[in-house]
């Protein structure tokens, strides 16, 4: 089976609590795009199923999510078929886009087919769930509110398709990191989810760009701050109707619906970064 794995990025993303078990209780709004990675999942007999991709460093035993998925799938049906999973990435890793968490998703849909399980799209959410919080999004995907840690979804009237600059930074950055720096009652600024949710249900594209809101960047150190803001500028200085950091970054994207002006966009970025895509909304 060949498959597409696709990238999310956050249009919001709020942090409401610190929780006793010392996880945050988040509330995002997510979109899938376009930039995707290919799997191919093939199942095989007499033996475990291995796991092959184009990235050296990414872990292929056992630990990689898409195996985990495909181990996971197992023990919540109490079957299904052992599979080589080949994975060529093109999302970024350790970006803010969920490439991980996308192969998995990916990998529990194949599983789903090649059981002939006929789990409904929740049931197979609840299993991503065991694997990372941002699973259960990545199986439901389009436009979709995320809370709690990321499992409790609601699906969203679709953002109005556009097209999508996305730039990552080379420098990395540590999500648990990103959120021992996060004092909850010290955050000042917040998205504004209600208006983003009303502008999506009037369909109204410059209203959820303008709306585009990350917490996390209020809390970065001031020198990648300085380099986020400074890719947020060239993309709005093209055209873009609105820019943010998605997720833990520090990938940061820009929203257009002009297609020269976001070829523009990364036409520029691309002087700078190796590391940028156009790509556009999926519902
Ligand atoms: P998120 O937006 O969910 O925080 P991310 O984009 O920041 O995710 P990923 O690219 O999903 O991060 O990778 C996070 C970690 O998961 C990396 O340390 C990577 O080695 C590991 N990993 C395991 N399996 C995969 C996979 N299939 N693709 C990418 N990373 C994987």
């Amino acid at each position: 089976m060949e498959l597409s794995a696709y990238a999310k990025i956050n249009l919001t993303l709020d942090i409401l609590r610190k929780r006793e078990d010392g996880y945050h209780d988040l509330q995002m709004v997510m979109q899938t795009v376009t930039l995707a990675d290919a799997l191919t999942v093939e199942p095989v007999e007499g033996r475990e199923g291995a796991m092959a991709s184009d990235l050296r460093y990414l872990p292929a035993d056992g630990r990689n999510l898409a195996q985990m998925a495909a181990a996971a799938f197992r023990n919540a049906v109490g079957e299904g078929p052992q599979v080589d999973i080949t994975i060529q990435k093109h999302i970024p890793v350790c970006a803010g886009l969920a490439g991980g968490s996308a192969d998995a998703a990916a990998v529990l849909k194949a599983m789903n087919q090649l059981a002939g399980a006929g789990l409904a799209v929740r049931e197979l959410a609840a299993i991503g769930e065991k694997v990372g919080s941002d699973v259960p999004y990545c199986v439901l995907g389009g436009t979709a509110l995320a809370e709690g840690r990321g499992e409790r979804l609601t699906p969203l009237p679709p953002l109005p398709n556009c097209h999508v600059v996305l730039c990552k930074p080379p420098f990395p950055i540590s999500t648990p990191q990103l959120f021992a720096k996060v004092n909850v009652r010290k955050i000042v600024c917040r998205p504004d989810t209600p208006g983003v949710l009303a502008a999506l249900e009037a369909g109204d594209l410059a209203g959820v760009a303008r709306r585009l809101y990350n917490v996390f960047e209020d809390v970065l150190e001031p020198r990648r701050k300085s380099e986020i803001d400074a890719v947020k500028a060239v993309l709005i200085d093209c055209g873009a109707l609105g820019a943010s950091m998605s997720g833990s970054g520090p990938t940061v994207f820009g929203l257009f619906d002009d297609l020269d002006a976001a070829q523009a966009a990364y036409d520029r970025l691309k002087e700078s970064y190796q590391q940028v895509f156009l790509c556009e909304t999926l519902n």
